[in-house]
């Protein structure tokens, strides 16, 4: 009889340790983001008052995500959905439709749009339509990617979280406090890295990037892509390859889960480094949070365009 009762004493320490330092999981908001990025900073400021779950995996082009069941299960299930707006999330629409749950529906009250709240890059000043190819027809939509727009985005997520759960509000600001005066700590140091290239030429493949060119002070109007969406073909490779060699560029920018091959071959004939950069939270094991990110990617480039 001593076995069972020495399991059932260690059974009870186990389920006791486990609950004592954290918020009952039924207590927890249930927040629902379409990148992990989000999902990143929702948890830096919910902490242990949220659940987060992400759908695009940061593995792949979030523009084209296919979500699964279980993505429809988690939004039907959300009491706050976070996203990006514009047509960042091409499959957001389809996602809400399956989901069918009208407070995560745009306009509705557990919904947050993140783009409402940044000043947007490269509104078209002509109509862009889809059936041409185009994308990012509101403005450029990968805003994100700079820390002034983390910070906004950040105060944004966590105003949304105190208007749906006021008790826990003094939580949400100061955790949102911490991590702006973690940004601006590194803001500072991440400019200082890429001053010594400032206005200098890089390429990218897809047009992903112009709000960290403009923190860092780069350049970057050429791309891969011959429109946002479609693929290199050869013609544009070898355009870009001779505008690389006419301008001494340095590097061709992608992130990880674009294939190498392309811009491999355009660094290889123009005498430029291919330089993977992480576009979203967790796409690569040196970008596991938003602050690492922002330091691994400022770090690539420097190290890149260092001669
Ligand atoms: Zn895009």
């Amino acid at each position: 009889m001593k076995r069972p009762l020495q399991v059932i004493l260690v059974l009870s320490a186990l389920i006791w340790c486990e609950r004592l330092p954290t918020v009952d999981a039924a207590q927890r908001l249930r927040v629902v983001t379409t990148l992990s990025t989000y999902a990143d900073l929702a948890k830096t400021i919910g902490g242990d008052r949220v659940e987060v779950s992400y759908v695009a995996s940061p593995k792949f082009n979030p523009h084209f995500i296919e979500p699964k069941p279980s993505d429809v299960l988690k939004v039907q299930r959300a009491e706050l959905f976070i996203h990006s707006g514009l047509d960042l999330e091409l499959w957001r629409g389809p996602l809400l439709d399956a989901a069918s749950h009208r407070d995560v529906m745009p306009g509705g009250s557990r919904e947050l749009d993140l783009s409402r709240g940044v000043q947007l890059l490269e509104i078209p000043d002509h109509p862009v339509s889809r059936a041409e190819g185009d994308m990012h027809l509101y403005g450029n939509p990968h805003y994100w990617m700079s820390p002034d727009n983390g910070k906004i985005i950040a105060q944004e997520i966590a105003d949304k979280l105190s208007d749906i759960d006021p008790p826990h509000a003094p939580a949400y600001e100061r955790n949102l406090q911490q991590l702006v005066q973690q940004l601006d700590a590194k803001i500072p140091e991440w400019q200082q890295r890429l001053a010594p290239f400032k206005g200098q030429e890089v390429i990218g493949y897809h047009n992903e990037w112009p709000y960290l060119m403009q923190f860092t002070g780069l350049r970057m109007e050429h791309f891969l892509e011959p429109k946002p969406g479609i693929p290199p073909t050869p013609k544009q490779l070898g355009w870009v390859t001779d505008y690389l060699r006419q301008r001494h560029a340095q590097a061709v920018v992608q992130a990880s889960y674009q294939s190498r091959e392309a811009a491999d071959q355009v660094a290889r004939r123009a005498g430029a480094k291919t330089v993977i950069l992480c576009q979203n939270v967790g796409e690569l094991p040196a970008c596991g949070n938003y602050m690492a990110m922002l330091e691994y990617d400022t770090a690539q480039l420097s190290q890149a365009l260092t001669p």
